[in-house]
């Protein structure tokens, strides 16, 4: 990667982080779990698709088949359990943690969640 391309990538971060990070090493952490982290969603969207197409021709053909479902659930399980374990990778390295009441992202050290209001 060249250093222009990569100057831009960290303008690009920096600018979609509430917080400065400091360390350049976070900043591609950062990118490449992004970047994981859409190319799961992405991948996921096409299963969800694949399974809307399914669940269609066998309602059409008036065919129950939760059995050939079970693989795409199996798939769509495990994509959402990866993606959230990237999310919460990357909260930490932007020292951020999500609210326990209403699910926001808020800074690790806030004492009360600034939208919500209670207290953590
Ligand atoms: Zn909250």
């Amino acid at each position: 990667m060249d250093y222009q391309k990569l100057n831009k990538l960290s303008e690009y971060v920096k600018n979609t982080t509430s917080l400065g990070i400091r360390k350049s090493g976070d900043l591609l952490e950062l990118s490449r779990l992004a970047l994981e982290t859409r190319n799961l969603e992405k991948n996921l969207k096409a299963i969800y698709m694949d399974l809307g197409e399914l669940c269609y021709k066998d309602n059409k053909n008036k065919k129950t088949s939760d059995e050939s479902y079970k693989d795409y659930f199996n798939s769509i399980e495990a994509s959402l359990k990866k993606i959230d374990h990237l999310n919460k990778k990357i909260l930490k390295i932007k020292d951020m943690k999500l609210c326990r009441y209403c699910n926001k992202k808020i800074l690790k050290s806030s004492l009360f969640c600034p939208a919500c209001g209670e207290k953590l």
